[in-house]
């Protein structure tokens, strides 16, 4: 399928992404869904309202795109997010069907450059789990010993968490630094600016349908309730994290700010890159057992800018692949006990390490304890983030000719 626009080889949204997100143009408040295409914004809240969209089977009142977040289209379910796509995918074909030529499109199609982007939904909820076997070893390695690196209940459930949804923030907004207790070594806790700032690769998914609050979403019908796929960076502070953390878990350390990307790359553009997970010994319970291509072959990067210089360098590079527990596994676990999912709630999937250094999804695992500083352009060292670093988390899958890309999670480091 070709589209009427070029679109550049290394482009993150050709016509085979179509990833959903919320904007709005210069200075106007209003807020408007969207889809990604190449450098371009297809305005969804126009289209509908000039009654191009042709949603089969909906009537006027009910609308999916003139709200100022994509819940509603998320509520609504993958036999709807399937017609959607596809009408979309008709309109930038080129042929004469499509809005090539048409005066229309003058008006629906904006620069990105000319955009803001927002957060892509309303998050009632954000869960993080814990479910890169390597990074879950590397922390228990550091903590507690090879011996003991993996809990006993590691290899049986996705370990998850109950995180914060009010300090989610959409990529490009600063992270100031956090001020908490820390407790130095030999002395009484003490409040300060966190000194051992850190990034989290994770990626996320975001809930679509959910269900009722009493009544699990069996693992085979785990799909049908996921709309798609974000950047996470948790940002944590692991000073305030390590003297906080017994016995109830993470908190302040963690709730100070998540980072996510704008556009959400649903599962219908990721299914070309499914792929195997690790084989799992011991087997999951039936509740978890996931058959097939559970995994995505999505590339992670993580770039540096430490404060002062010009440019990005690369520090991290991983791929979703290396999860252990893939995100049917964790919605099923989430829901086993009837707690209940609503649409747009985000779950992140926890730091992503892989097996060699390279591939460690922190800079608490990237540096080892920060006993081996990461090297920069000018010499400049880095165990944690100092004020005025700017991190950018990537993602990309690889199709034969084409990307379908992530765009970016960035965020820069303010002073305390
Ligand atoms: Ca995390």
């Amino acid at each position: 399928m070709n589209c009427f626009l070029p679109i550049a080889k290394e482009s993150h949204f050709p016509i085979q992404n179509l990833p959903f997100g919320v904007f709005s143009r210069g200075n106007d408040k209003q807020r408007h869904v969207g889809v990604a295409i190449s450098d371009m914004v297809l305005d969804l809240t126009l289209l509908e309202r000039h009654g191009v969209l042709g949603i089969t089977g909906r009537t006027a009142d009910e609308m999916l795109f003139q709200q100022s977040s994509l819940n509603p289209f998320m509520a609504a379910g993958r036999p709807t997010w399937q017609s959607v796509r596809q009408r979309v995918t008709n309109l930038l074909a080129d042929d004469e069907h499509g809005l090539r030529d048409k005066p229309i499109a003058e008006q629906v199609l904006v620069k990105q450059s000319g955009v803001s982007m927002h957060l892509p939904a309303e998050i009632g909820d954000y869960t993080d789990f814990y479910s890169s076997r390597e990074h879950a070893t590397n922390i228990g390695t550091m903590f507690r010993g090879k011996e003991n690196a993996l809990m006993p209940n590691w290899l049986h459930l996705p370990v998850g968490y109950h995180g914060r949804s009010s300090s989610i923030i959409v990529s490009g907004t600063p992270v100031r630094r956090p001020v908490g207790q820390v407790k130095p070594d030999d002395a009484d806790p003490v409040v300060s600016p966190s000194r051992l700032l850190d990034i989290e690769l994770e990626m996320g998914f975001f809930v679509g349908p959910g269900n009722r609050l009493g009544e699990p979403i069996g693992i085979e019908a785990a799909d049908d309730h996921i709309f798609g796929m974000v950047l996470v960076n948790d940002w944590s502070a692991r000073d305030i994290q390590k003297w906080e953390y017994v016995p109830l878990g993470p908190f302040l350390g963690k709730n100070f700010a998540t980072t996510v990307s704008p556009w959400v790359v649903t599962l219908d553009a990721l299914a070309p890159f499914r792929v195997d997970g690790p084989s799992q010994d011991p087997t999951p319970v039936d509740y978890l057992h996931s058959p097939g291509l559970r995994m995505y072959d999505i590339e992670l990067g993580v770039d540096l800018r430490p404060a002062g210089n010009a440019h990005y360098e690369t520090i991290i590079q991983s791929n979703s692949r290396h999860l252990y527990w893939d995100i049917r596994q964790q919605l099923a676990h989430h829901t086993v006990n009837g707690c209940n999912a609503r649409p747009g709630d985000l779950m992140a999937s926890g730091t992503i390490s892989g097996p060699e250094p390279i591939s460690f999804g922190s800079l608490l695992e990237r540096t080892w304890r920060g006993t081996q500083p990461l090297q920069f352009t000018g010499g400049i060292e880095r165990k944690f983030l100092a004020d005025g670093d700017s991190v950018r988390l990537t993602g990309i899958a690889r199709g034969d000719d084409y990307l379908v890309g992530f765009g970016e999670a960035e965020g820069t480091i303010l002073p305390a």
